[in-house]
Formats: C-alpha cells, structure tokens, sequence
C-alpha cells in the first residue's frame, strides 16, 4: 500500500515539474535543445540536494546525476541507475500547461474547458474504464500534459526522499539521473557512463501501469541516392535521364499492402519510405528498416539492395547507390545474457500489486542505446496515457504504483543482486 503523504507529494511535485515549459527542439544548435530544460535540470539539482543526495551534479551537457548511497553495503551488489527524461515531445504545444486533477473519476467523457472539442472518453482513452475512483491528471485541452516524462521525474524524485529519509530500507548504491533531449532522439549522446557508474539502470517512461519492456527493434536506414542525367527539356530527347521518375518507380516497388508501418503490428517489421526529396538531377529516398531480429533486418535491407540493383539495371545511364546505415539493436540480445534486471523488475510489479506486462517496443528508446553500450536498461511503466497530444492523461494512482514498484525493486536488488555483472566500465 502507498502511504497517502506519498500521493499527496507525487502529486505536487508533478503539477509542479509540468508547469515548467520543457519542450525539446529538433535539429536545435544546442544541447540540451531549449533553455527551459535547464530551469527544471537545476530545480531538480536543488531538490536533490535538500533531500540529502549525495554527489548531486549537473553536467555541462544538462545531466543531473545524484547517488542514494546503499543501506545494505556488499561489495558484490551492483550499482543501479533509475533515469528519466526532463523534455517534453515537440510535435504538440508544450507551454503554459495548465494542469487539471479530476478527482475521484466517477466514469464518463472528461472535457478539457480550454478547447471543449478535446473530451477522453473510454474509446480514445479505453484504460479510462479501470480507473474509478482514481484521480485523473489531464492538461486543459490546448497543450500536451508532459507526463511523458514528468511522472517518471516526480516518482524518481518522490523515491529518492522516501529512501533518503529511511536508512532502514535495504538497498544497494543507487544512481539517479535526469537526462535532456529524449524526444527529439539525442537523451543519451552526451552521458558518459564512467560518469552514471552504474552496474544496470531502468528508464521509466514506460505507459500503462505493469509494463516492462525489454525488447524494441534492431534498426537500420537505407540512404538511396539516384543520380540521373539533367539537360534542358527543350532539348533532352535521348539524353535526358530523369532521377525524380526512377524514384518513384523505386517507391511503387517497395512493399505496400505488408511489410510498412500502416500495416503491421506486434512483433512484425518493416521497410518505411519516409521521405524523398530531389530533382531531375538527384534524388534522395530515406527508408527505415525495422525488425525485432537482426536476420530479418538484414533480409529487408537484402530487399532495399537489389530492388535498387533492378533499377540500375534498367537505366544503366543513372548512377543508384545505397547506403546502409546502422541504427540500434533490440536491448534482449544483452540482457538474455542475465536476465535478472527483467526477473526482478517482474517480481517487483507482481509484489506492487499488478501483473507484469512485456510488449516488445516498436521503436527505439533511451535504454536500448545505452544497453547496446553495455549498460543493461529495461524501461519501466509510469502510466502515461496518450502521450505527445491534447488527450494526454495519467491516473495519481498509477504514478503511486510506479513508485511502489520501484521501492521493491531497489530492495530486490539488495535480496537478490549479488554478483551481478552488467556494465563494468570501458
Ligand atoms: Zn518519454
């Protein structure tokens, strides 16, 4: 059971950290992208240190790092990283939040009074039905809420004074580190893991209440530029070699009705056309490559090669080259070496009350980059709902079992962590 002055400060720490505008910028000069990530990287920093953290730091590239020194020192017992990201996505207005708790939900449509066309209702927000009785945290209607990820921020927050406060929880060293920059793909191009000094960590920022997710896809990008011959119109019968039509005829090759992100789900992969932008002269394709194992990744890019082999066949005049390049690998083919960090996180979700849900992601997250450098990084629920737009919502409720799961899982580490490996420094 959560004790009630843990709700209580989940809470306002969450309307708190949600009212700090934190959106992040794509292709921004800067890092972190936007200024108003530092004001909530250094309130953080601050808290932290009011707290009792101990070694609190923020990094010149706006990391927050602060130890939670073990209670159940053993020198055998890993270091554990809980991290989660300050900014908020771009894609959706992310300024002047003004944050609504509809207490005690009673069921039925909640209307957002700034913009009463946004309602949730139980079709575009079906986990509504299981929340009666919970409060209900949503923005006004014009802005997203940012619990993706400020409720992972205020559980990791609300953890650390709660374990700061009571020597008498058994844990080991714990790490805790608040990244910038998650949405727009670069939350971890700056953090050095020599710094973070952790055995095994945990993102949280994971959606419905009883998720971990230990698997995403092993990504590449296939880079196709078509170089034709460009030449006056007027003047181009027989000489002209049009690269923007041999694009398209490469585009109505690639699968269409299987095989693309519109028409696949679950563990399926696919080959993603996602832009084309040239001229008579070039043209450049960019494809996204995606499969949860690396045979049927290379195969589609097998695909992408000689479909281009086909074109250039056709129009030898043309010059066709396709590049392959390497993005992330799924985070199992690590952590099946020693599956513990998922054992105890299962263990941990069953001992807060829930049933462990594993669903293999269908994209990329902080935790899979930093697991393929060798820091094992499963990603953790913390009940975000409809991330990135108006309709975002999250049940306190499930913030507070978030926290829970995290309380048994610092503990379970202590039980159960001897020995264990992970990341072991560069
Ligand atoms: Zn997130």
């Amino acid at each position: 059971m959560v004790p009630p002055n843990v709700l209580t400060e989940l809470e306002q720490r969450f309307i708190r950290y949600v009212r700090i505008d934190t959106q992040s910028k794509d292709n921004a000069p800067d890092f972190p992208s936007t200024p108003g990530q530092w004001e909530l990287l250094r309130l953080l920093a601050d808290e932290l240190r009011h707290l009792g953290a101990h070694d609190v730091t923020l990094t010149q590239w706006g990391y927050v790092l602060a130890t939670i020194p073990a209670t159940a020192p053993a020198p055998d017992l890993p270091t554990v990283a809980l991290l989660a990201h300050v900014d908020t996505a771009p894609d959706y207005p992310g300024g002047n939040v003004r944050p609504i708790v509809h207490r005690n939900y009673r069921g039925g449509p909640i209307v957002l009074p700034d913009d009463p066309r946004q309602v949730l209702n139980w079709e575009n927000a079906p986990e509504l039905r299981d929340k009666i009785g919970e409060d209900i945290i949503t923005a006004s209607g014009t802005t997203l809420l940012g619990a993706d990820d400020k409720a992972g921020v205020a559980v990791l927050m609300t953890l650390a004074a709660c374990l700061l406060a009571d020597p008498h929880i058994p844990h080991p060293r714990i790490r805790l580190c608040f990244t910038p920059d998650e949405e727009v793909g670069r939350g971890v191009d700056h953090l050095s893991l020599d710094e973070l000094a952790a055995n095994v960590a945990y993102t949280l920022d994971g959606e419905g209440a009883g998720e971990i997710v230990y698997e995403n896809f092993c990504a590449d990008r296939a880079i196709v530029t078509i170089t034709g011959v460009a030449i006056h119109p007027g003047s181009a019968k027989g000489r002209m070699v049009n690269a923007v039509r041999l694009a398209t005829q490469l585009a109505e090759m690639l699968p269409r009705d299987h095989d693309t992100p519109e028409t696949t789900e679950g563990r399926e992969g696919y080959i993603h056309l996602h832009d084309i932008r040239g001229n008579v002269a070039q043209v450049q394709l960019r494809i996204l490559l995606r499969d949860f194992e690396e045979e049927g990744l290379r195969a589609r890019a097998e695909l992408v090669r000689s479909l281009c082999e086909q074109i250039q066949r056709v129009e030898p005049r043309a010059r066709v080259e396709c590049v392959i390049e390497r993005q992330y690998r799924n985070m199992r083919y690590w952590l099946e070496k020693d599956m513990r960090p998922v054992q105890l996180a299962e263990e941990a979700i069953r001992r807060a009350g829930l049933r462990p849900v594993s669903v293999p992601t269908r994209g990329g997250t902080d935790g899979a980059r930093l697991t393929e450098c060798g820091l094992p990084t499963p990603n953790l629920f913390v009940g975000t709902h409809n991330p990135h737009g108006p309709t975002e919502w999250i049940s306190l409720q499930d913030m507070a079992r978030s926290w829970e799961t995290c309380l048994h899982l610092v503990q379970l580490w202590a039980e159960h962590g001897h020995g264990y490996q992970g990341w072991q420094g560069a």
